[in-house]
Parts: C-alpha cells; sequence; structure tokens
C-alpha cells in the first residue's frame, strides 16, 4: 500500500475510532491485538485465546494505618500468557489501578517480552491506592499483605513481580522478604530489588536507558538528525529522570518536563542533573529556577522535536493528538497514546516507537537480573549495558524492517511480530 492509500485508511479510522468514544484501557490494547492479528491472519481459536487473561485474581487487603483505624484496599494480579516462560510484570500503586487498566497492563507485558525476544510471558498487578499521602509504614504493611494474599499464584518459574508506577527497589525488598518468609528465601521471586539484596546493577536506569537505545537506533535508520534537536519529557520518576539525564549522549536537549505537581519550561534547555537535585529535595519539578512554569496538557503540545510521555496512560487522546508537534513521539509510559489518537498521529506523519518496544528495557534487565540470581552470579554494570544495547538494537531493526517490508506502521509491526511469536509458542506446547 503506498503513503497516500495508508494515511486515507488512517484518517478514516481515526474518525470511525473518535465517533466511537475512546476505548477503556483493554479495548485499546485489544485492538492494537485484533489489527495485528488480522494482518498475520490469526486463527479464530488463537485470537480468542488471546483476548483475554489466563488468571485473575482481586484480593481486598486489610491495612492498620498508623491512626489505628483499619483501610481495605482493592489488590489485583492479572497474568496474561505464560506460552514463552512465566509470568512477568510490575506492580502498580495508584488510585486509578483497577482490573480493567492491570487486565490492559498484563497483555501488553505479554507483547512486549515476546518483541524483544525474553523467555517470559505477560502479567501486571495493582493495589488501588493512593500512596503520596501514606506513611512508609503504611505502604510496607500494605506491601506485606498483599504479597502474601497473591503468594499462591507467584513463583521463580511461575510469576515474577517487579516495580511500576509508585513502587520501586524498596517495595520489591518487602515483597521479597515477604515471600521468603513464608515459602524461604528467594531472591528470583521479584526484580528490581536493591543491589545489597540481589538487585541487578543498571536495573535501575534500564528502562528510560532503553527508551534512549531506541530513539538513536530509530533516528540513524529513520535519517532523522536529533542532534541539538529538542525534547519534552511527561513524568520524571524512574523513566522519565533516567531518559532524560541519558538523553544528552544523543546531542538531544531536553527543554521541558512536568510532574503530578505541574510542568517547567526553558527554551534554552533545562540543566537536567541540578533538577534531579531539585526534585530530590522538594519531590517535584514544579518551582525549577530559571524555567517558565507550564501545565501537562501544555508541554505534551509545546513545539519541540521529540516528545517522551513517561508518566501515565491515554494522555495523547483524540482531544490533543492533532496539536502534538513533536516529530516523534517515543512512548516510554505504558499506552500513553490511545487508538484515536495513534490513527491521528499516523495521518499526520508523526513516527510512534511504541511502548511494547521503547520501554521495553526495564523488563529487559529485569529477566538479566533474574538470569543472576537463578545463577548466583552478578554481573556488572558494563555487562548489563552491553546486552541491554544488543537486545534494544536487535528488536528495533527487526520491528523498522517488518515495518518497512510489509509498508505498516511502527506499532503494528512491533505487534505483528509479537503475535507471531506467542502464536508459534501456544502452537508447539500443543495448546490447540
Ligand atoms: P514513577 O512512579 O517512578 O514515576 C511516575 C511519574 O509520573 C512521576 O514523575 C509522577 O509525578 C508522574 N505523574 C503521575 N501522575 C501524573 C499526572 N497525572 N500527570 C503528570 N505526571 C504524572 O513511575 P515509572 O516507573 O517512571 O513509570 C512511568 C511509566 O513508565 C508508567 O506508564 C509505567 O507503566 C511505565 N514503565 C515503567 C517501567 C519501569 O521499569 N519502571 C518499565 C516499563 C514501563
Amino acid at each position: 500500500m503506498d503513503t497516500e492509500a495508508r494515511r486515507n485508511q488512517s484518517a478514516t479510522r481515526a474518525r470511525s475510532l473518535s465517533a466511537v468514544q475512546e476505548m477503556n484501557p483493554h479495548e485499546a490494547v485489544n485492538h492494537f491485538f485484533d489489527r495485528a492479528a488480522d494482518h498475520v491472519k490469526l486463527s479464530d481459536e488463537m485470537r480468542d485465546i488471546l483476548r483475554t487473561s489466563y488468571r485473575e485474581l482481586t484480593v481486598q487487603v486489610p491495612v492498620r494505618m498508623d491512626d489505628g483505624r483499619v483501610m481495605v484496599f482493592s489488590g489485583y494480579r492479572v497474568q496474561h500468557n505464560a506460552a514463552r516462560g512465566p509470568y512477568k510484570g510490575g506492580i502498580r500503586y495508584h488510585p486509578d489501578a483497577d482490573i480493567d487498566e492491570v487486565r490492559a497492563l498484563a497483555a501488553l507485558m505479554t507483547w512486549k517480552t515476546a518483541v524483544v525476544d525474553i523467555p517470559y510471558g505477560g502479567a501486571k498487578g495493582g493495589v488501588q491506592c493512593e500512596p503520596t499521602i501514606m506513611s512508609v509504614g503504611e505502604k510496607q504493611r500494605l506491601t506485606r499483605r498483599f504479597t502474601t494474599m497473591i503468594s499462591y499464584i507467584l513463583g521463580v518459574n511461575r510469576d515474577i513481580p517487579a516495580p511500576d508506577v509508585n513502587t520501586d527497589a524498596q517495595t520489591m525488598a518487602w515483597m521479597m522478604d515477604a515471600y521468603s518468609s513464608r515459602y524461604g528465601y528467594t531472591p528470583a521471586i521479584v526484580t528490581g530489588k536493591p543491589i545489597e539484596l540481589g538487585g541487578s546493577y543498571g536495573r535501575d536506569a534500564a528502562t528510560g536507558r532503553g527508551v534512549v537505545e531506541v530513539l538513536g537506533e530509530a533516528a540513524r535508520d529513520l535519517g532523522i538528525d536529533v542532534s541539538g534537536a529538542t525534547v519534552a519529557i511527561q513524568g520524571f520518576g524512574n523513566v522519565g529522570s533516567w531518559a532524560a539525564r541519558l538523553i544528552g549522549s544523543l546531542g538531544v536537549k531536553v527543554v521541558a518536563v512536568s510532574d503530578v505537581g505541574g510542568g517547567i519550561h526553558r527554551a534554552d534547555g533545562l540543566d537536567v542533573q541540578a533538577l534531579y537535585d531539585h526534585v530530590a529535595e522538594s519531590r517535584s519539578v514544579a518551582g525549577f529556577p530559571g524555567a517558565e512554569a507550564i501545565t501537562n496538557p501544555e508541554l505534551l503540545e509545546l513545539d519541540v522535536d521529540v516528545l517522551i510521555p513517561a508518566a501515565l496512560d491515554r494522555v495523547v487522546n483524540e482531544r490533543n493528538a492533532g496539536r502534538v508537534k513533536a516529530r516523534v513521539v517515543v512512548e516510554a509510559a505504558n499506552h500513553p497514546v490511545t487508538p484515536a489518537a495513534d490513527a491521528i498521529l499516523e495521518d499526520r506523519g508523526v513516527v510512534v516507537i511504541p511502548d511494547i518496544l521503547a520501554n521495553a528495557g526495564g523488563v529487559t534487565v529485569s529477566y538479566f537480573e533474574w538470569v543472576q540470581n537463578i545463577q548466583q552470579f552478578r554481573w556488572d554494570e558494563a555487562r548489563v549495558n552491553d546486552e541491554l544495547h544488543k537486545t534494544m538494537a536487535r528488536s528495533w531493526k527487526e520491528v523498522h524492517a517488518r515495518s518497512a517490508v510489509d509498508g505498516i506502521p511502527l506499532r503494528l509491526a512491533a505487534y505483528a511480530i509479537a503475535v507471531e511469536k506467542v502464536d508459534r509458542a501456544e502452537q508447539l506446547r500443543g495448546y490447540i
């Protein structure tokens, strides 16, 4: 199909999608899956299997709060598919974490681990809570109880959690301890642990580093000169802050950053290390000296070359996609671009590097951590970063080649590769 015909098709798709309202997260992930299933001519039986989760566990987690009250939080662990290896995926603490969101993120993990070809399936977990107003003690009690309640479906060769939004190495240490106190010392039960407890060098930076690696590879292969280019990054947590700190290696200038507290913009470029120190002290990018204040919606529409959404899902949607000025969008967050927005960006010729490829650096180094725990042999940071680079570069090349050969967008190419791999694994194991 030529470019013009493709654009007409995506414009039609954008119109029909916006006519039916934005989809919920799980419908959206399945929308992308369905397109790939059509493209690779997946059988109806396999389509039914892969559109749904294998197992969904909902638990009610009672926690004694510091003021003596008991609060009950809803927690979820969804296992989507394990044809290619144990279930793998992060645990998110957020007020919006619900079964639909967790279900969508679990499916994304299946496609992500397949795109980068690491031997895992897909899972995700979440607890609906507001961690920013909880004490350390409350978060620890919540984490321990939640881990115990889902421990029956976890296992080193069954399901291995990791950090995600509002969870970190400390959360993983509590999870490991809660699991180990029941089943014996088991460092490989979670990844993203502190180094002292069997964590991997390079894991903390891995997702942000992978984002930068993929952007570098894409720029080279697509003939986009990023030296001197500008970038706006939404989110300055684990992923956004590491992407901001590492992107200078490509010659890209960070001109805007935001977080839940607001955004900042400086056309001449921000001093990222100074910003990092500012956030360590004040807990938000807002108020950084020498920069003008902007809102999160304004950041997404800034006149920059590259946009990196690295916070939450669905921030680029049918309402603002037409005003995104960046030529390249790198999906560091999971599902930051809705299907309707995706079609609009495609129609406008914006290059979108999809989440299942762009942010796969985290799960890749999680895999390296798991391997090190099982082998009881630690790699140095240079080896971790070198293996990460090889994985991200190879995966980009495969997605780019598929996109070029089949004449399809990068997202569809990534999903097509992933769906074929999972389908093949299911067939080989004789599931149907
Ligand atoms: P994090 O909790 O470390 O940081 C989240 C950031 O988003 C913070 O800066 C927070 O202030 C900001 N944020 C929260 N709500 C916001 C809002 N309403 N508007 C603007 N900013 C807001 O989380 P993270 O680990 O950096 O994850 C960010 C994204 O990357 C998520 O979509 C996550 O699923 C995805 N991801 C994370 C990893 C990982 O290894 N941590 C791996 C793959 C994908």
